[in-house]
């Protein structure tokens, strides 16, 4: 079988956090490109939903949505409930549902600071450790966070402290756990993307200023686009990256290297 064969996802159960659009979407879109069935995790369910049907409807796999605050255990533990019903087993697990609020330190409200720790730290935690109990068991599984290149550097001109601090969190904790389950066969790693344009970053008016000051210091003159993330989601997924554990993977254009 020749290597791109051994990289495909055929039968593979995955499930993606944050998966109803951007960065999550067009991750879980590959994975199913490549033979694996989905489950599309999100707060907001009717795109959620939307998004499973639309993979439904390109590729021969079965896809469907789940509703989970990530930041609720309650939600997670249900989730998982509902992934081993379904699927029967968890191959992998795609933790990236995340926010950004940007508040300089000094005026950032306890109520922001959480918020953000909840969701990009907490949220991530939580979710790794549902997914890792059932992996354990089975004996094998794959962990993919979204970290940042916030987790590596610190953004400018605007102030995101909790967010910075949030994203160097997803990459001890990715090693930490790592490490742990390193013995269980069950391999842990993130991806620290940089500046990407997904349609929501596109499309607002606000963030336009901030785009074209992040695009003139950035060494390849532009944001990456969420395709971009695929490949390595996919390569971190499947079998071909046995040996690949706690590590954290850089896609930023050589943003952090400047
Ligand atoms: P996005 O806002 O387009 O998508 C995030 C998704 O997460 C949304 O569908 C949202 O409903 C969901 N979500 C938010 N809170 C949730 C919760 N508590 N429980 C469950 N789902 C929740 O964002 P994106 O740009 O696709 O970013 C995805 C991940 O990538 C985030 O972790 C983000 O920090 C990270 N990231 C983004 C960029 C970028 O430039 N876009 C760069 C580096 C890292």
């Amino acid at each position: 079988m020749g290597i791109i064969e051994k990289m495909r996802l055929d039968g593979k159960k995955i499930f993606v956090t944050g998966g109803a659009r951007g960065i999550g979407k067009t991750v879980a879109t590959a994975f199913a490109e490549a033979g694996a069935d989905v489950a599309i995790v999100d707060l907001d369910f009717d795109e959620a939903k939307k998004t499973a049907a639309e993979i439904e409807e390109n590729q021969e796999v079965t896809a469907f949505a789940i509703k989970a605050d990530v930041t609720v255990p309650e939600d997670v533990d249900a989730m998982i409930e509902t992934l081993v019903d379904r699927f029967g087993r968890i191959d992998v697990a795609f933790c990236n549902a995340g926010i950004c609020i940007n508040a300089p330190a000094e005026e950032m409200s306890f109520e922001q600071w959480k918020k953000v720790i909840d969701i990009n730290l907490t949220g991530v935690f939580l979710t790794a450790q549902a997914a890792g109990k059932i992996m354990i068991k089975q004996g094998s599984g794959s962990i993919i966070n979204t970290a940042s290149m916030s987790g590596h550097i610190v953004n400018v001109p605007q102030p995101q402290v909790s967010y910075n601090a949030s994203k160097a969190g997803v990459i001890q904790l990715t090693k930490s756990l790592a490490v742990e389950w390193a013995p269980k066969n069950v391999r842990v790693n993130c991806i620290s993307p940089g500046y990407i344009g997904t349609e929501l970053t596109l499309n607002s008016p606000n963030l336009q200023p901030l785009i074209e000051q992040w695009n003139q210091v950035a060494p390849m003159k532009r944001m990456g686009r969420p395709e971009e993330l695929q490949s390595i989601c996919v390569y971190l997924a499947g079998d071909t990256s046995s040996f690949t554990t706690g590590a954290d993977f850089v896609i930023d254009g050589a943003f952090t290297s400047i």
